[in-house]
């Protein structure tokens, strides 16, 4: 794989670049399958067609502190998932809350990735 920063290539198992120093799953001037450069914002690397993986802590519109607030007050409803898009985890959060009242567990650990920047926006989980 290739630094994501500076397009150097690097081991798998490498956590930092050795040439910049940034960790790999930072940075999006360069794909990390092909160490070609991709266009800022892009979805897809145009070169290899492998998709660019978002690192966390990129919630399209909306700011951290907005998700952060409405996960803690209104995550056991799965309110933030719907709001960054993510129906699946909502209504996984709506049926666990009404339930067995654990959405609200599921959310507070949302929240605490969302402080951390470790929160991956991905439509396609249910977690
Ligand atoms: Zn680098
Ligand atoms: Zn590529």
């Amino acid at each position: 794989m290739y630094c994501k920063n500076c397009g150097e290539q690097m081991n798998d198992n490498q956590a930092i670049c050795l040439k910049c120093g940034v960790k790999t799953c930072q940075g999006e001037g360069f794909c990390a399958n092909c160490g070609q450069t991709v266009a800022p914002g892009a979805e897809v690397c145009l070169s290899c067609g492998v998709a660019v993986k978002k690192a966390g802590g990129d919630y399209g519109k909306y700011d951290k502190i907005v998700i952060a607030l409405v996960c803690f007050f209104l995550g056991g409803l799965g309110i933030h998932n719907f709001m960054l898009g993510e129906t699946k985890k909502g209504i996984v959060k709506i049926v666990l809350s009404l339930l067995c009242g654990i959405g609200s567990i599921l959310a507070l650990i949302d929240f605490i990735r969302i402080l951390m920047d470790k929160y991956e926006v991905n439509p396609d989980k249910a977690f």
